[in-house]
């Protein structure tokens, strides 16, 4: 199908964009690699009547690091996270994660703050920020603001991010290397039917665990996590702690798994990241 007609925007700083977004209120979108807006328009699901491509604003696509954080702009595309050495050696689950996304094509387009913005349960990045503590800076005009990756999904399709702002960038926490991803692919497209990203903390005997594709919103196990933390990992409360993943979450049901199979195909997968990550 053909979208309804639109005007193209391109601004060349963050500061034009947010001005297109105030002037222009709930007809505009921002356009980043156009993945998720491109085929909504299409299907007349979106009818913005102002597209503002944020793909010329320079420094939004930059990887910076220091000793302890990484900072990534959000027009940063999963390639670039998949084949960064900065974003391997200091954060692997971000490479991991990056690396099951779609097919060559889709990792060389989408971008890690489109993902992000369009909340789709079934998309990988947000188990990913869930268990590695992110935090999300939004801009509008006057002010930046924080937003942990927790507070960050709000809905399904729906997060922080008011119509006058931008997502400008992730900032993630440096890891060690007792991380894992683990994920039921949707055969098609490569989505997450379930996703399960798992950060260890050896020394600590702290784990942090993000899940995605289960509910309406991605989530921290909490439960599951407080089964780990400052205890003795044997596999017997690797189990005890996978089976509770999917506890006290409505599961999503649609064509490619029902409720019932994703709970299983959860816990089953949470295992599987917490084994792998600690093998490391
Ligand atoms: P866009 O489509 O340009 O934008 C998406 C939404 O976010 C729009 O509403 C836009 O207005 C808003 N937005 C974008 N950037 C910002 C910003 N900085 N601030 C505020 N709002 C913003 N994803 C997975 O996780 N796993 C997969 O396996 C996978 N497979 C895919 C396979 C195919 C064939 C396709 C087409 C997509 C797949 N995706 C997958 C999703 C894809 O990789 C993109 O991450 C996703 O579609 C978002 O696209 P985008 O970055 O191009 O953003």
């Amino acid at each position: 199908m053909i979208p309804t007609p639109f005007q193209y925007v391109r601004p060349n700083t963050l500061e034009e964009a947010i001005g297109f977004l105030e002037e222009h209120g709930q007809d505009a979108k921002i356009l980043a690699g156009g993945h998720s807006l491109i085929p909504a328009m299409k299907l007349r699901l979106a009818q913005p009547l102002t597209v503002i491509d944020i793909g010329r604003i320079e420094g939004l696509n930059a990887i910076r690091a220091d000793q302890n954080v990484v900072t990534i702009g959000a027009m940063t595309t999963h390639y670039a996270l998949e084949s960064s050495n900065v974003v391997s050696s200091k954060c692997p689950l971000l490479s991991e994660v990056a690396a099951t996304i779609g097919d060559v094509q889709v990792r060389n387009r989408g971008t890690l703050g489109g993902s992000l913005a369009h909340a789709d349960p079934a998309a990988d990045w947000p188990a990913a920020v869930l268990a590695l503590e992110a935090e999300l800076h939004i801009a509008n005009r006057i002010n930046r603001r924080t937003v942990s990756a927790e507070d960050f999904f709000v809905d399904m399709m729906e997060t922080a991010i008011q119509q006058t702002e931008l997502l400008v960038e992730i900032r993630v926490p440096k890891t060690g290397a007792t991380v894992a991803y683990e994920k039921v692919t949707q055969k098609a497209s490569g989505f997450a039917i379930v996703g399960v990203a798992v950060v260890l903390n050896t020394a600590a005997r702290t784990a942090r665990i993000g899940v995605t594709g289960l509910a309406a919103t991605p989530f921290r196990a909490k439960a599951a996590e407080a089964v780990l933390n400052g205890n003795d990992w044997t596999p017997a409360l690797f189990q005890e702690a996978a089976n509770r993943v999917p506890s006290g979450v409505e599961p999503l049901g649609d064509i490619h798994a029902s409720g019932e199979f994703r709970v299983h195909l959860a816990s089953i997968h949470a295992r599987r990241a917490l084994d792998r990550a600690l093998s490391r």
